[in-house]
């Protein structure tokens, strides 16, 4: 099975508890506005990724304790995903970023989706919402989203007192790669630049 991502980012420690792999998925059809990856939106791009080859990749790394699945839109690739979390469950805990709601999520009970969450641990919700941006809370932008715990693996996890933060990376063809949670408009200003992750 095939998964379309957009980017890779190995040992991010600003995408869920401790240090993970974070898979940000290609396609999104929600297109918020000031959305801070706009190049992840189109449904025909990405690259190409066999499911069962990259989770052997994720799982040669020793250093990690798990997987975010962000983008993009996760839920889109639900089934590919479903696929990739269950070669990673027994050894890693999985969190998912997503633009729909919750209460969207449960009430439409899709079987993909469902498969997919019963995997997941935490589920951050919701789409960014520009007129509420607020990057107080850890890994979210605005304040409609949600924080859920799926699981109990972190049910001791502090969410306050933590602050956000961004990772900065150049890659080996010279793209700068940011991720993480700040103000948009504050990174744009600092790098003066919009080929930005
Ligand atoms: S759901 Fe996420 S990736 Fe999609 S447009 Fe909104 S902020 Fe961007």
């Amino acid at each position: 099975m095939k998964l379309y991502v957009n980017e890779i980012i190995d040992n991010s420690k600003v995408e869920g508890p401790g240090n993970r792999t974070c898979i940000f998925v290609q396609g999104c059809l929600k297109h918020c506005y000031k959305c801070n990856s706009p190049q992840t939106w189109d449904l025909d791009s990405g690259n190409e990724y066999d499911v069962k080859q990259l989770a052997e990749d994720i799982l040669s790394n020793p250093d990690i304790e798990g997987v975010t699945f962000s983008g993009g839109e996760p839920l889109l690739q639900s089934r590919a995903l479903y696929q990739l979390a269950k070669m990673l469950k027994d050894k890693l805990s999985i969190v998912i970023f997503t633009g729909y709601e919750y209460n969207l999520i449960k009430s439409v009970n899709c079987a993909d989706w469902n498969n997919l969450l019963n995997l997941c641990d935490i589920l951050v919700s919701g789409k960014f919402i520009y007129e509420k941006r607020c990057t107080d809370r850890l890994w979210v932008g605005s304040s409609n989203q949600e924080i859920i715990f799926l699981s109990d693996i972190y049910k001791d996890f502090d969410l306050n007192n933590k602050k956000n933060k961004i990772e900065i990376r150049l890659n080996k063809d010279g793209k700068i790669i940011v991720n993480g949670m700040a103000d948009n408009d504050k990174i744009l200003e600092l790098f003066n630049d919009s080929n930005l992750i």
